[in-house]
């Protein structure tokens, strides 16, 4: 049997190396630019950078022996170990919040006794899955909501949260947390370099420079214009050309300063700027230099406006940071986030049920339009390698089965 993987990021390495465990020995992957996709580690002056924070966790012991196999874990720059994103809810850095939402964010707030009320009000057992904005506000109540969150998503997702699914929300189990725990407590840290993953997991694939494309119907695959044939053909590309995708600019900056300019790795910003986040690289990976590298993440769709960006950056290092920005360049993605609006959930079922009827196999954050982290692609790629009977036995509805289970659980 022979399979054909289009993509080389994440999912698509991990796709490679499951189906070579599972027995398949002929396995060529597809790649446009290079293994590793979103998580490909770069450097600059010896600071290791990917696209946006790329902290690896888990709490499943499989998907960790597969990390431990091919990475040695650096741990996080704190002393109990864990990463602690912050918030900036007024646009400064004077006092920056918990991220995830703690109870000493809630004291801070002008009006603590609002919070609490609702807070009150609030049963994790019986929450609101109207819209992504309805799930929130029945686990966090509205003042928190409108405080950390509703501006967030209209800024990542530029559409009002209330006209998002609450599938995008309920796995990122918001909840009112006693101390910060980003991660909850799993397994986590950063490797220092991502990319022997890529390449060990992608060890005795046949990698072939290409543009790949799958028709609509699925029943055409083909690499730079070309129709191609495999056995199996895993496909980490958009599960259809009419979903809908938020692109993201990223902009890296290098400023000089001795001491961390940023509270912490990462640091969002819900109420203020046009970008979501700021991200600093040395801090996450406790790299020892006298240059500080920051991202800004720009979320965008239509048109990217890069100089605007440029400017904004510029703004906040000289007036936020005081400092100049040394060198600057960025690294520009489209269709990064999966937009889960009602109408597009309802188009990746139906595709799902077309794909099931071909021998496409969709995975990865594309392939089931899904934002999911890197757990998550190791995790699809075991679910195909051990179905493998059902997603080639020709019955569509024993395939589809296997396809839905990709999206049941995703982190
Ligand atoms: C800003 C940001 C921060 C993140 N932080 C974390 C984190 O902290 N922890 C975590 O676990 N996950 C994180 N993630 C998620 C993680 O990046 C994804 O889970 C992972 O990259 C998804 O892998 P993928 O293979 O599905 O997609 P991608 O990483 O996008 O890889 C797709 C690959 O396919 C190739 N490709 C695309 N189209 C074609 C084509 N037509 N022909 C040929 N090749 C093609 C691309 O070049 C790319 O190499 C983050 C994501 C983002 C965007």
């Amino acid at each position: 049997m022979n399979a054909l993987i289009l993509g080389g990021g994440p999912a698509g390495c991990a796709a490679a190396y499951e189906l070579r465990a599972a027995g398949v020995v002929e396995i060529t992957i597809a790649e446009r630019e290079a293994l590793g996709g979103c998580a490909r580690t770069q450097r600059y002056e010896g600071i290791p950078y990917e696209f946006g924070p790329q902290v690896m966790y888990t709490d499943e012991e499989p998907l960790r022996e597969v990390f431990e196999r091919f990475l040695r874990q650096t741990p996080p720059p704190t002393d109990d170990g864990e990463y602690h994103p912050k918030v900036s809810i007024d646009g400064t850095l004077d006092d920056p919040h918990d991220f995830p939402i703690t109870v000493a964010n809630v004291l801070k707030l002008p009006d603590p006794a609002r919070a609490i009320y609702e807070l009150y009000q609030v049963n994790l057992e019986k929450p609101d899955y109207t819209s992504f904005e309805s799930y929130i506000i029945s686990r966090i109540g509205r003042t928190l909501y409108e405080t950390y969150v509703r501006n967030y998503n209209l800024k990542q997702w530029k559409i009002p949260p209330s006209e998002m699914d609450a599938e995008w929300a309920r796995f990122r189990t918001l909840t009112l947390r006693e101390r910060p725990d980003m991660f909850r407590g799993r397994w986590q840290g950063h490797p220092g370099d991502y990319n022997p993953l890529w390449e060990g997991l992608a060890a005795g694939a046949r990698v072939v420079r290409g543009e790949a494309a799958v028709s609509a119907d699925f029943q055409r695959v083909s690499v730079d214009g070309d129709p191609v044939e495999a056995d199996l053909i895993v496909s980490t590309l958009p599960l259809s050309a009419d979903l809908e995708f938020i692109n993201t600019c990223i902009l890296y900056v290098v400023v000089r300063s001795e001491a961390e300019v940023m509270p912490s790795y990462a640091t969002s910003f819900p109420n203020h700027y046009g970008f979501v986040r700021v991200m600093d690289y040395r801090q996450q990976y406790r790299v020892d230099s006298e240059l500080a590298l920051l991202d800004f993440e720009f979320p965008w769709v239509g048109v990217c406006e890069e100089q605007k960006y440029r400017e904004e950056a510029e703004w906040f290092c000289r007036n936020v940071l005081r400092r100049e920005i040394l060198e600057s360049w960025v690294w520009n993605k489209e269709r990064v986030y999966p937009v889960a609006t009602r109408k597009n959930l309802a188009r990746v079922e139906a595709q799902l049920e077309r794909a099931a009827a071909s021998r496409v196999i969709p995975i990865g954050r594309a392939g089931v339009h899904a934002y999911c982290s890197k757990d998550t692609c190791l995790r699809m790629a075991k679910i195909v390698a051990s179905n493998l009977d059902a997603v080639r036995s020709g019955d569509p509805a024993r395939k589809l089965a296997v396809l839905r289970t990709l999206r049941e659980k995703l982190n």
